[in-house]
């Protein structure tokens, strides 16, 4: 009997997961939680297990301190098993990494030269595999890529329309939420083997959202590109934007670097447009019209996306619900889909309230599943541990 450990790191968060793995009985999940306010003087630390909650007070605690508050308060509950392997998510895997990868100092230093692509998440992620490497120094590292589900992409889906010795140093659209797209198109594997040939299209819709065109169980097209920032307004994020406006920002009111990173990463999407929050439960219990307005044209341009991801793939057979708007918000769904016949689309109202798994009635099935992306990476360290 062995255990995984996963953890996901934000610029204040750890999130983790416990596994426990043992020959022939496959992963079985038994605690989550996670560690907020790091880099404060008043951090603090929960554990989920068994239906219990457990938290604690870490005061001051950067991530080293927070992977070992994490093993000290799991420990107890791990019977003298060892923890094997520690799966990382890890935002950007550049061009180097399609799929996960046993981390190593070389490894580590080549993540680290990817920080300028993606500097609000890289950092947070690198610490902690560095905490990670020096709290349980026997454990097997592995690297998990929000980027490398989308390296199948083809060039037209890869670049931008710039000059291309751009290209050539990195400029290109990488894709995000792989870990996501990656446990979906396996669920669809699982659920019906010959899904995986078929057209789908996923959307990924949470706090974060983006949508994944799917052939052959590969990403063709997806909505997000060189950052976490293009494609489907998100709760803070602003989506598609057309590049003039920057320069308009810059130009005409005055606005630097920082200034414009904060407003298009912290201060746009649903909360932006709404001016009331980025959480999508508010916006659906409101009855104000800049609520509704930020809900329209969330559903606007998911459908828009639609259409497009479609004529990527050539047509549609499956679209994919998840993430806390696709799994959980019924209006959201019934917005999308309605008036889609034209599509193939059509659901089953009741259905969609219940949130089954499998909505539609019409051409195109249309599903909903709940994404589950530490599964993927504890699967990448048991395979690693197997290897
Ligand atoms: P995630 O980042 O995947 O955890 O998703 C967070 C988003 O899911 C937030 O905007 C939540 O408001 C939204 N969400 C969660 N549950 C519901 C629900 N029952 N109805 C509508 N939105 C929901």
């Amino acid at each position: 009997m062995k255990y995984i450990l996963t953890l996901n790191a934000g610029s204040s968060s750890l999130k983790y997961s416990v596994y426990r793995t043992q020959a022939g009985a496959g992963l079985e999940l038994r605690a989550v939680g996670q560690v907020d306010r790091i880099g404060s003087e008043n951090a603090t630390l929960i554990l989920k297990r068994e239906g219990e909650r457990d938290s604690r007070e870490l005061g001051e605690a950067d991530h080293a301190r927070a992977v070992e508050a994490i093993l000290e308060i799991c420990e107890p509950h791990m019977q003298g098993a060892p923890v094997a392997g520690i799966g990382h998510r890890i935002v950007h895997g550049g061009t180097l990494f399609d799929k996960p990868a046993v981390l190593n100092s070389d490894i580590l230093s080549a993540l680290h030269r990817l920080v300028p692509l993606a500097p609000l998440h890289q950092p947070h992620n690198l610490s902690a595999v560095r905490a990670a490497m020096s709290s349980f120094p026997d454990a097997v590292q592995v690297g998990c890529f929000d980027t490398a589900f989308h390296r199948s992409q083809p060039w037209v889906d890869d670049t931008f329309a710039l000059p291309r010795e751009y290209y050539d140093k990195g400029i290109r659209r990488y894709g995000f939420h792989g870990l996501s797209y990656d446990y979906i198109t396996g669920e669809l594997d699982r659920i019906d083997p010959d899904d995986h040939h078929r057209k789908t299209v996923v959307a990924h819709l949470g706090n974060g959202a983006s949508m994944c065109a799917v052939k052959g169980g590969k990403s063709v097209a997806s909505t997000m590109g060189f950052t976490a920032l293009d494609g489907l307004p998100m709760g803070t994020r602003c989506g598609q934007l057309d590049p003039g406006v920057l320069l308009y920002m810059i130009a005409q009111e005055g606005m630097g670097h920082n200034q414009i990173r904060d407003l298009l990463y912290t201060k746009c999407g649903l909360l932006g447009l709404s001016g009331i929050s980025n959480d999508m439960r508010e916006l659906e219990a409101s009855t104000r019209r800049e609520a509704k307005e930020a809900i329209d044209y969330y559903v606007f341009r998911i459908r828009r996306e639609l259409g497009g991801l479609t004529a990527a793939i050539g047509g549609l057979e499956t679209l994919v619900f998840c993430g806390g708007i696709g799994e959980n918000s019924a209006t959201i769904r019934g917005k999308v889909c309605e008036g889609m016949e034209w599509l193939g689309i059509e659901i089953d109202p009741g259905l969609n309230a219940a949130g089954a798994g499998i909505i539609s009635t019409g051409r195109v099935t249309v599903r909903v599943i709940k994404t589950d992306e530490e599964l993927v990476i504890a699967r990448a360290v048991d395979a690693a541990l197997a290897a």
